[in-house]
């Protein structure tokens, strides 16, 4: 089939370029040119493992283009993958999404079906279908069919290749059956709904995982208070198969481009409805809390920052990527910098990004030996596999070595023994 995909992102570009995988002929439009240029020179714009091999695997099915009217004009399907970020008030803009469907209104000249990816508010779906058919330069019939991305950046090549389901809310027959061939060649099973449906799974799913992690942080925290070890009694729940073991670990907080926004949407749609989501709410009002965790921990050891060198070991808000969206580091980073301390910062792969976001007196290091070297504190943010592999007499050689870790990165037992002190989330304190 002939498939167009509005932007280029994390979504939108592995969906285009998995679909290539799969036999179809792609086309991928993007705003932002300086993508779009690196794109037709074979270059991948994002760091997402896996990605840039199967792209250059397929690169026989797959145009790159900013002309959005050569785009929309001929295709069977065309996917909205544009961004959904979060509006002041916590509500979803959709300005984007409703930007490519004025595109499309104006481009298809031909029937074709609109594949909503992005994360998008219950209900939006139909007002994208009702947007588009109201605005129709040409006699054709579209339909809008939501189908929601539930990949993770970091992993996103693999998950969406091999992920456990695909989510289709569609209205008509002939739409389900455009998306069961679009996605011909999957092992997994298709779920199909109605549009609401379809958009209501995506946020509930996104906002339950929150809810886990922030369950687990909490539990962490009396953990600590208790002598309880968050990591035995994760363990012990997580076999459970009703509870289960994943987003079960203990830490500073989620980030990244999706959870933070997308509980802050949902709780704001919930209220719109006079139907607050108690749940949601405080999921998130723990996650806040909890990216503070490590500088409280640190004010036990020193009342002011000021003049201090401090080791911040990981930047992105997770490893395998290099976003730093609502990245923990972007609250904690500044607070130390606000305070007077000298940062110096290690991340494999964040740290071009962060000095785009943050000013400050930060030295960027080539490796974490380089930022640990003489600091007074040091600050784990990112648990890369280059930050858990370090062996606990790496850190001897700070001034002096108060490792806050908050992503659990050692074993206790590893770092008992060392002359140095050792705090982490949910677990007692190793000095
Ligand atoms: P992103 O910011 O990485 O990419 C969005 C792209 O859209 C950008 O390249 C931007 O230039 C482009 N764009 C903006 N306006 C455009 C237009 N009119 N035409 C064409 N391109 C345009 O976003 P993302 O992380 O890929 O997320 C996209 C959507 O998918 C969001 O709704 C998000 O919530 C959802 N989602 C994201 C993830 C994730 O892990 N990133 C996972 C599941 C779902």
């Amino acid at each position: 089939m002939k498939i167009a995909i509005a932007g280029t992102g994390y979504v939108g570009l592995v969906t285009g370029v998995v679909l290539a995988h799969l036999g179809h002929e792609i086309i991928c439009m993007d705003i932002d040119a300086d993508k779009i240029e690196k794109l037709k020179k074979g270059i991948c714009p994002i760091f997402e493992p896996g990605l840039p091999e199967l792209m250059a695997e397929n690169a026989s099915r797959l145009t790159f283009t900013t002309d959005y009217s050569a785009a929309y004009s001929d295709a069977d399907a065309i996917f909205i993958a544009v961004g959904t970020p979060e509006k002041m008030d916590g509500s979803a803009n959709l300005s984007y999404v409703f930007a490519v469907a004025g595109q499309i209104a104006e481009s298809a000249k031909r029937d074709c079906i609109v594949v909503v990816k992005s994360t998008v508010p219950i209900g939006t779906n139909d007002k994208v279908e009702q947007y588009i058919k109201k605005h129709l330069k040409h006699d054709v019939n579209i339909e809008v069919v939501s189908n929601p991305e539930f990949l993770s950046q970091g992993t996103a090549v693999r998950d969406m290749l091999h992920g456990s389901r695909i989510v289709v809310g569609a209205e008509s027959e002939e739409a389900r059956k455009a998306m069961a061939e679009i996605y011909k060649g999957m092992n997994q099973p298709i779920v199909f709904t109605n549009r609401r449906s379809a958009e209501m799974i995506k946020y509930a799913s996104n906002d339950f995982l929150a809810l886990k992690i922030s369950f687990i942080n909490e539990i962490a925290n009396l953990c600590e208070v208790l002598g309880a070890d968050v990591e035995d009694v994760a363990r012990g729940m997580g076999m459970d198969p009703r509870i289960g073991d994943k987003f079960l670990k203990a830490g500073i907080g989620y980030g990244g481009s999706c959870f933070p926004k997308d509980t802050k949407a949902l709780h704001w749609l919930g209220n719109y409805h006079d139907h607050e989501l108690k749940t949601i709410k405080a999921a998130i009002e723990v996650n806040e809390n909890q990216k503070l965790r490590l500088i409280k921990k640190a004010r036990k050891y020193y009342d002011t920052f000021e003049g201090l060198a401090i080791a911040v070991l990981g930047l992105t808000f997770k490893p395998g990527t290099d976003d730093l969206r609502e990245a923990p580091s972007l609250t904690i980073v500044p607070i130390l910098l606000d305070d007077g301390a000298i940062v110096k910062a290690y991340d494999p792969c964040g740290m071009e990004r962060f000095k785009q976001k943050v000013n400050g007196s930060i030295m960027y290091c080539g490796t974490p030996e380089e930022a640990l070297k003489d600091a007074d504190i040091c600050f784990i943010l990112t648990e890369w596999p280059q930050i858990t592999s370090l062996k606990p007499e790496v850190f001897l050689s700070m001034k002096r070595p108060i490792i806050l870790d908050g992503r659990n990165c050692y074993k206790l037992e590893d770092m008992e023994g060392h002359d140095l002190v050792y705090e982490s989330i949910g677990r007692r304190v190793i000095q």
